[in-house]
Order: C-alpha cells, then sequence, then structure tokens
C-alpha cells in the first residue's frame, strides 16, 4: 500500500487515467459523510463510479499499477468510516449495475430473477410486489444496495439473502469476473464466503408467484413492526453489533444500563440500544467511542463479548 509522499503521487498519477476514463463519474477528495447513512467520515482521496466491468477492470489494473488501495461501498447505510477518511480509490455501485431481469428457462413453479449489485433492495422489493413474486418479504426496511446486502447477507428474523440466492457473478479484483453457483459459497449469520477482495456485479434470486395484495400487506405489516421497535428518526446504521448465539445484543447493552449514553454528538438510542445515533453533529470518533463503551462494560457485566455488525473503514 502507498503511504505519505508514495500515494500523493500515486493519486497525482492515476488522476487523468480517471478523469479521462470516467469524466464526472470520478470525485477526489470528497466527503464520505455524502454517501453514508450515518452522515459522518472524512474523505476519499479518489471516488469513482463505474458503469462497466470494463471500467471495473481497469480500475483495478490503475490500482494495482500505481499501488493504490481499493475499497468498496454501497449505499453506506452499514459503515462507520473514520474521520481521517478512505485512502486510495473507494468505488461505489450506488449509479450504476441496477438491472432487475425475469430469467427464461426458469424451474417449473419458480421465477429466477437476475440483478445488479448495484440495485436499491427497496426498489427491488417493490418491483417484486409489482409483479407478484414472493421471497423477499424479509428484506422489508432494510436500505442499502443488494451487492451490499449479500455482502453482509443481511437480513431479518424472516430471512436472509442466503436464502433465496441461486447465483452470482462476482469481480475478483486480481482475476476478473467469473460467475457461480450458490451452493458454491456459504451463507450465516451477517456473513458469507463468496464476496471478499471482490465485488457482486449481479445475483440471480429464486422467486415464486404469489398475489401482490397479499406480499403488500405483509411489507406493510413488517415496516410497521420495526418502526414500531426501531428509532429511524436520526441516522444510523441499524443494529451496531451481531446478536451473540442465545442473546439479543439490544437487551445486553439495555441491562448494562447504556441506554440514552452519549458522547459528543452520538448516543445510544433510548428506544432500542444496539442503535447508535448520530444525533445532528456527531463525528466517527464519538460513535467508536461509544462503541468501545458499550463492548467493555457489557463484556464485564454479562461476560459476553460483542461483536460489530457495522463495518468501520478508514483512518
Ligand atoms: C435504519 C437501518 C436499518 C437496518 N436494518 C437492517 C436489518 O434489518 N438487517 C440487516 O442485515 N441490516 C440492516 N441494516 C444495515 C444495512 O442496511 C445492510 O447491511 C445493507 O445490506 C448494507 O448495504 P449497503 O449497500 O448500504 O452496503 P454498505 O454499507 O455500503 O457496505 C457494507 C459492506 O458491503 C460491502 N459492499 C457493498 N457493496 C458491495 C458490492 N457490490 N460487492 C461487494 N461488497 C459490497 C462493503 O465493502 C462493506 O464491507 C440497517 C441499516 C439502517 C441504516
Amino acid at each position: 500500500m502507498s503511504t505519505g509522499t508514495s500515494l500523493h503521487n500515486a493519486i497525482q498519477n492515476v488522476a487523468p487515467h480517471l478523469v479521462s476514463m470516467l469524466g464526472a463519474r470520478v470525485l477526489f477528495n470528497e466527503p464520505l459523510k455524502n454517501h453514508v447513512a450515518y452522515r459522518v467520515g472524512g474523505p476519499a482521496d479518489i471516488l469513482v463510479f463505474p458503469k462497466t466491468e470494463e471500467e471495473l477492470s481497469r480500475i483495478c489494473h490503475l490500482c494495482e499499477t500505481y499501488s493504490l488501495p481499493l475499497t468498496v461501498i454501497g449505499r453506506g447505510t452499514n459503515l462507520l468510516i473514520k474521520d481521517e477518511g478512505i485512502r486510495g480509490i473507494t468505488l461505489s455501485l450506488d449509479h450504476a449495475f441496477k438491472t432487475i431481469e425475469i430469467l427464461p428457462n426458469s424451474p417449473a413453479g419458480a421465477t429466477w430473477v437476475r440483478v445488479g449489485g448495484g440495485t436499491g433492495k427497496p426498489d427491488l422489493l417493490n418491483w417484486a410486489i409489482e409483479q407478484g413474486l414472493t421471497g423477499l418479504e424479509f428484506s422489508s426496511g432494510v436500505p442499502g444496495t443488494i451487492g451490499g446486502g449479500i455482502y453482509m447477507n443481511a437480513g431479518t428474523k424472516y430471512g436472509c439473502y442466503g436464502d433465496v440466492i441461486k447465483e452470482l457473478r462476482i469481480f475478483d479484483f486480481k482475476k476478473g469476473a467469473e460467475t457461480f453457483s450458490s451452493g458454491q459459497f456459504h451463507f450465516g449469520y451477517r456473513e458469507q464466503t463468496a464476496v471478499k477482495d471482490s465485488l457482486v456485479i449481479w445475483a440471480t434470486f429464486e422467486l415464486k408467484p404469489k398475489n401482490s395484495a397479499l406480499i403488500q400487506h405483509e411489507v406493510s405489516r413488517i415496516i410497521q413492526e420495526r418502526a414500531e421497535k426501531q428509532p429511524l428518526d436520526f441516522p444510523s446504521c441499524g443494529s451496531t453489533f451481531k446478536n451473540p448465539e442465545g442473546y439479543s445484543a439490544g437487551r445486553l447493552i439495555e441491562k448494562s444500563g447504556l441506554k440514552g449514553l452519549t458522547v459528543g454528538g452520538a448516543q445510544i438510542s433510548e428506544k432500542h440500544a444496539n442503535f447508535i445515533l448520530n444525533k445532528g453533529n456527531a463525528t466517527a470518533q464519538d460513535i467508536l467511542d461509544l462503541i468501545e463503551i458499550v463492548k467493555k462494560t457489557v463484556k464485564n457485566q454479562s461476560g459476553i463479548s460483542l461483536e460489530c455488525e457495522v463495518i468501520i473503514l478508514g483512518g
């Protein structure tokens, strides 16, 4: 990885190549707080929005040639980006790779749908409701892109993306694009073995026909249930910590007496203790400090080590 002067030189050298390839789809020294749900975080040296696999290849090649680190972000709904920002090239699929396509020759009784990694989860869910296709109701109220959803194996008590994935097209930063069947990978609780040093270009999901009104009813019910329990009026990344096996992270934090605790502009939600909120002017460091306090206090009081669900990047 480049550091100091060599990083600066690498950025100067790579800049003209990126501008000629991407035009307005490359931004320099771009504040990442504008691109993440938490609304905190320092700048990306370079933020790029590729539209094709060819552009992805060329960006990876430039990173390799100039020894620049490459970081992928989706819609930033599970990211805590440090105040120092992210060095090298940060790549977002948020403005492209948004196709939704029904595949011909789906197995009997099923509909296979191929979805670009930059597609918004809510957009896909709304499309599925319109088409009368069931299988994605579990994702009701979960924000972000499909690529981020697969990386996280995002989900709820009603299911997760790993339950419905049939195929994945993955762009490996070193080897390029390849298509896999989902059986080649493991999908667990907010983890998977498919995507590492790579990104999701598209995924094929297996859905089934169902009456649209019934799907809509279930989606509305889940969204209402979430709104009753979750603090959705301030920026957050949803659940900060994974639930340790047999426990609820939120209950452990609540039992430790930490609800409402504030550091700078960040606060442990009074409504749901596993949510750390940006109350308006938080820094990433405020949130990181709260995360450390929670981990230490819960460990001291219950002996249980909490693991972050939120992904911390940069620095
Ligand atoms: C209000 C709120 C509620 C939430 N509720 C839930 C919930 O119920 N269940 C749940 O699981 N999550 C929940 N989340 C967290 C978050 O929405 C999910 O983890 C989501 O899948 C992240 O998608 P994203 O596009 O925003 O990814 P980002 O947050 O941008 O990135 C997350 C990770 O995915 C990687 N990534 C992003 N795009 C790609 C890609 N195309 N290919 C490969 N890797 C990629 C990034 O490198 C990063 O490591 C919630 C968040 C909020 C703000």
